[in-house]
């Protein structure tokens, strides 16, 4: 068994006091530091042991050992909202938004959503498979080490199944990083649908959801449940055929404007509604007392240039607050999580333990997946993480470096 002992690191962070918690109003004692710290990791089994460097059981006193004197070691990032299926970019649209177009000229010129939908639709499985590869590559590069990733640039039943069978094509080529996958087919409106809504809503229901089901293709289902989008009611009744066909939940919501997609998430119990930029304070509340964890993505704002998301009502109400890329090609192009976490610092006013929650355990939530990763700890998995210093800051304070190549 390939084991290696990363020990005498100079701030380990496991998470221990989050472990089994809902994740809220995270602190100091949540994170679980220890100074001096080791950390006993196999490849395939996970952490055999993480604590102090003079007390690691001499049982397992075999294997590498790494010396990780100034450094500081997380257990592995979640980047729990990503959408890696696309093919093409959208630069040429970035410099018109930035130099003043308006979002018509910016369709009028080929822009926007369905420039990506086009390009996706014609792009093949493997070439697509290809991308995503590429994209784990670089996510694992910045830390993650679990990242869901979404279809949705399809928006129509093959090229949505091309793209949920490209994302599991992708995560056998590159195991460093474990995908979970969600089918985002109620992306958009398609334009052909746009005078016909209920025929796509059937679509989704009754053809794309039960394939995807049948298929194993996807673990979550999820809706951008918004103004221009899907309303309320279409959002309740994807999620209620989700449901019934063993999906979890997951939804984008309260980002164009308020449409009650907060209030609407909690009721259904979805894992976690994301963006939340206009969440309304009866949203906030219903969110504080569900277990449903509200993802920001504050890239997402910096690149559209929003108003932030309101984190701090949102954790000192109670809510369990993660922090994601959204990385896309159309309002944010990053993976580096890190850089995420230090808009969270600049931005959202969030404290220390409170970003580190948000990119580990807490995104783990979001994704049903606290039990797994998300902190070191005994059958936790995901390889840890590192940055020079001494300090759980030391990750988001070096301003878009993201993390540091594992010491090995
Ligand atoms: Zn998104």
């Amino acid at each position: 068994m390939e084991t290696t002992i990363y020990k005498n690191i100079d701030c380990l962070v496991t998470n221990s006091g989050l472990i089994g918690t809902k994740g809220t109003r995270p602190n100091e004692d949540s994170l679980g530091i220890i100074s001096k710290g080791a950390v006993v990791f196999s490849k395939k089994k996970g952490v055999l042991w993480a604590g102090r460097s003079s007390a690691i059981p001499r049982s397992l006193r075999i294997g590498k050992t790494v010396d990780c004197k100034g450094l500081v070691a997380y257990p592995g990032f979640v980047d729990s909202h990503t959408h890696p299926a696309f093919d093409g970019d959208r630069a040429k649209e970035f410099s018109m938004r930035m130099e003043g177009a308006t979002y018509q000229e910016i369709a009028h010129a080929g822009g926007g959503i369905l420039s990506t939908v086009n390009k996706t639709q014609k792009a093949s499985a493997p070439k697509l498979a290809d991308l995503i590869t590429k994209r784990l590559e670089s996510a694992h590069r910045y830390g993650v080490r679990l990242m869901e990733a979404k279809s949705g640039y399809g928006l129509e039943k093959h090229a949505e199944l091309r793209s949920l069978n490209a994302i599991q094509a992708a995560s056998k080529k590159f195991r460093n990083v474990k995908i979970r996958a969600t089918c985002l087919a109620a992306h958009a409106i398609p334009v052909e649908y746009k005078e016909n809504r209920d025929t796509w809503m059937n679509e989704i229901c009754e053809e794309i959801l039960p394939t995807v089901a049948r298929r194993s293709l996807a673990d979550y289902v999820d809706v951008f449940c918004d103004e221009g989008y899907y309303t309320i009611d279409e959002s309740r009744k994807i999620f209620t055929t989700a449901k019934k066909l063993g999906f979890h939940l997951k939804m984008h919501g309260d980002e164009l404007a308020n449409t009650g997609s907060a209030e609407l998430a909690a009721e259904m119990g979805a894992l976690s509604v994301d963006h939340l930029l206009k969440v309304s304070d009866s949203g906030v509340s219903a969110l504080a007392s569900s277990s449903t964890v509200a993802t920001l993505l504050p890239g997402t704002a910096l690149f559209l240039r929003e108003p932030p998301a309101p984190a701090r009502k949102l954790i000192d109400s109670g809510a369990c607050v993660a922090l994601a890329s959204d990385f896309n090609p159309g309002s944010c192009t990053t993976q580096n999580l890190p850089f995420i976490a230090t808009l969270a610092a600049l931005h959202l006013g969030m404290t220390c333990p409170e970003i580190i929650a948000g990119i580990t355990y807490n995104g783990a939530r979001a994704l049903g997946m606290a039990g797994t990763y998300g902190a070191l700890a005994e059958g936790y998995m995901g390889e840890p993480v590192f940055a020079e210093g001494d300090h759980p800051a030391a990750i988001y304070y070096r301003l878009a470096q993201g993390a540091l190549p594992n010491p090995l």
